[in-house]
């Protein structure tokens, strides 16, 4: 049975992919805006750089997760990774295999 693979899903299944997409690209930047924060406060608290060092760590722990969980994200049209090519990781607004764009379901025409 031969499916065809370059059919393009259906608008609703490309904006449900979609946003899922910008969920977890907005969960990573998050992530890295709170860094800056979380030491300063954790610097106020514990009074010095080196008790802070666990914080730093846990921030590091959270940016990983964030990374790999966005990076694991597929593509609704082509079922690639969205942001990862090969080695590259890279995040822009656009697919890497397909070229579909990070806001496609929301361009009316
Ligand atoms: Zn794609």
């Amino acid at each position: 049975m031969d499916t065809n693979q370059s059919e393009t899903p259906a608008p609703e299944v490309i904006a449900h992919g979609l946003r899922r997409i910008r969920l977890r690209r907005w969960i990573l930047w998050v992530v890295l805006i709170i860094y800056l924060p979380t030491m300063w406060l954790a610097q106020q608290v514990t009074r010095s750089f080196h008790g802070a060092l666990p914080v730093f760590f846990a921030w590091v722990l959270l940016l990983i997760i964030a990374t790999a969980w966005s990076a694991a994200v597929r593509c609704p049209r082509c079922g690639n990774y969205y942001h990862v090519n090969g080695m590259m990781l890279l995040y822009l607004r656009r697919c890497l295999h397909c070229q579909l764009p990070l806001t496609a379901d929301r361009e009316k025409n």
